[in-house]
């Protein structure tokens, strides 16, 4: 299986975020993706891989003209500077400029994404790495891995936040939907708000996320099952909650029972999974809990869809743990032909 992964992924660094007003240590540190790395070098039947720079156009047909000016912006940012938006405008959207850094809050969403002179950077590496990880699947490879790092799902068209800048995820699907169906499926604990909104008015991309309660966990605003598409969409998006503490075997029914006949029912022609981990059972942010060993169990659930898939790498953030727990997860597509 290869595994796609560029060195300049690691260049960017989060130092801290905001988070109900108090400044914490950021989880979305390089030694997380250094972790997976590691683990995935161990492994005899993983072939990492280093993409070519992803053509702009790829980021283009995902993210508009303003978000890809904003991150262009932070390059003339210090070193060691970063930006964290303390405005978030509500109103007056059509003054936005994006070579005005004190505007970025008219794209972003949180407190706890930074921008620095490196974000860009880091962030095209990592779409470099989905984007090539979808053409190795559209060549003929059964199965492919991308260490997004940082990850995606929360960044829409024009917004970025929950750590996320260019939607890895998406920008994987977009390749594949050039030649079929695809289905995006979610496994983060957290909502994938910017995936769902990218394809929401779409009827060849089925996107399903299965996460905790956005009442009570990020990003709140969204993930509900209320939300089901629109216009020629409507229909193709699932969104399934489990209850805080949610261990395999309750998980495993909602997966069976509602997120799985869902995207078989909508028979698409390649699969997608954002994968994050923050469902690991001493993950610091997500509050579900999963095993290790479950996430083989996890994966043998999609790999009997013998889909051509894509795995995304998302979230997860007890970083001792998150590489056997990514390695474990891939070992439940080993065996496909
Ligand atoms: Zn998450």
């Amino acid at each position: 299986m290869k595994a796609f992964f560029h060195k300049d992924q690691l260049e960017f660094h989060p130092k801290f975020e905001w988070a109900l007003g108090n400044r914490i240590k950021h989880p979305e540190t390089t030694k997380r993706a250094q972790n997976i790395f590691r683990k995935l070098k161990a492994e005899s039947w993983i072939e990492l891989a280093e993409p070519p720079k992803i053509p702009l156009k790829a980021i283009r047909d995902n993210h508009n003209y303003q978000l890809i000016t904003l991150y262009n912006t932070a390059m003339e940012l210090a070193d060691e500077e970063a930006y964290y938006p303390s405005v978030f405008p509500q109103r007056a959207k059509a003054k936005a400029d994006p070579t005005n850094i004190n505007h970025a809050g008219f794209f972003c969403f949180d407190s706890g994404t930074p921008l620095n002179n490196k974000t860009w950077q880091a962030a095209s590496w990592s779409a470099a790495s989905s984007y090539y990880a979808a053409k190795s699947v559209l060549a003929g490879d059964p199965v492919s891995y991308a260490l997004s790092r940082p990850p995606g799902h929360h960044a829409s068209r024009d917004t970025y936040g929950g750590y996320c800048y260019f939607n890895n995820a998406a920008i994987a699907a977009k390749v594949l939907r050039t030649k079929g169906r695809v289905a995006l499926v979610d496994i983060d604990f957290h909502h994938g708000n910017g995936s769902q909104e990218i394809f929401y008015k779409s009827d060849d991309v089925f996107v399903a996320s299965i996460h905790g309660d956005p009442r009570e966990y990020f990003p709140y605003f969204c993930g509900f099952p209320s939300e089901q598409g629109s216009g020629a969409g409507l229909g193709h998006n699932l969104n399934v909650i489990l209850p805080t503490g949610t261990k395999w075997p309750a998980y495993k029914k909602a997966l069976r029972t509602v997120f799985l006949n869902a995207v078989k029912r909508f028979e698409p022609d390649f699969l997608v999974i954002s994968a994050g981990f923050d469902t690991y059972k001493l993950d610091p942010i997500g509050r579900f809990a999963l095993e290790t060993a479950d996430y083989k169990k996890m994966a043998k659930e999609f790999d009997a869809l013998k889909l051509p898939t894509v795995i995304c790498q998302e979230g997860g953030y007890f970083t001792r743990d998150l590489g056997d727990n990514v390695v474990s997860f891939l070992s439940g597509f080993k065996d496909r032909k």
